[in-house]
Order: structure tokens, then sequence, then C-alpha cells
């Protein structure tokens, strides 16, 4: 995973999450040369596959391939989960 560069007072913000237990925290960040790395230990593969789609879903990244997703769906106005290529190959019935 790439790590996201991120300033002092976002770490603030992704302690506090992390304390708090909630998944928002787990990621890769890079801060002042240092790359900071908060994961679930001992996932199973699945549970692994989950978060890591979770995680990319509530990014606005297509869930296979973690491409950036710019089109909406119209009937619900939210970002589609897969990126055009994965959507046209995919979700065909959506
Ligand atoms: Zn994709």
């Amino acid at each position: 995973m790439k790590p996201k560069s991120i300033k002092s007072d976002e770490l603030t913000k992704i302690f506090s999450s992390l304390k708090k237990g909630e998944e928002s925290s787990i990621g890769s960040y890079l801060i002042k040369g240092v790359r900071l790395q908060i994961s679930k230990f001992n996932l199973s593969g699945a549970e692994r596959v989950q978060l890591l789609y979770k995680r990319r879903r509530a990014q606005g990244l297509c869930i296979v391939c973690g491409a950036k997703v710019t089109k909406k769906n119209v009937a619900t106005g939210n970002l589609y989960r897969l990126c055009e290529t994965h959507r046209k190959k995919i979700d065909k019935s959506e």
C-alpha cells in the first residue's frame, strides 16, 4: 500500500480515532519521512480483503483496482464503487 502523506495535525486526528478503536485510523501514512503503518493484527485473508474494499469505498476508489471513481450513480447520487473499466466488466446489472 502506498503511504499517504500527512501533516502533524492529521496525525492527531488519526491517533484520536485509533484511541477510540475506529477503523478509520487504519492506513499507511508518511510523516516527516517516516512511514507509519496502522493495521489490524492477525486478520484472516477474507477480513483483510473486506477491510481493503471498505477503505477504498470510503475514499471513493474502485474496490477492485483502487483507481479514483469519478462517475456517480444517478439514482442514488453516490459514487460508483467501481471504476469505469471494472463497472463495465463486473457491474453490468447495476
Ligand atoms: Zn477498477
